[in-house]
């Protein structure tokens, strides 16, 4: 299932494994494209649950910015919410 959510595309889905037994996959992407987030887990999950989890984290990343932080190395931001670290502008998550 797919959502958007506060800028954010939401992606959970159920998949079966190599070894026969299903697993839940989640990623976040941002609206240029870029993955923030992503892996899989045992399925005892709902991915309804999951999408509430991966809100969440989204929910977070605002906070962060908020308190200037970045949400890739959580190193401080400078003042003009750049991470040095990471090549991010968070500017434009902001607008
Ligand atoms: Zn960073």
């Amino acid at each position: 299932m797919k959502k958007i959510y506060r800028n954010f595309e939401l992606d959970t889905h159920k998949e079966k494994s190599l070894a026969g037994y299903l697993l839940l996959y989640f990623a976040i992407y941002d609206k240029d494209g870029y993955e923030w987030v992503c892996g899989f887990e045992d399925s005892v999950e709902k991915v309804v649950n999951k999408i509430d989890d991966l809100e969440k984290w989204v929910d977070e990343f605002y906070e962060n910015i908020k308190n200037k932080i970045c949400s890739d190395c959580y190193e401080e931001l400078d003042d003009r919410l750049y991470c040095k670290f990471c090549d991010l502008d968070y500017n434009k998550y902001i607008k």
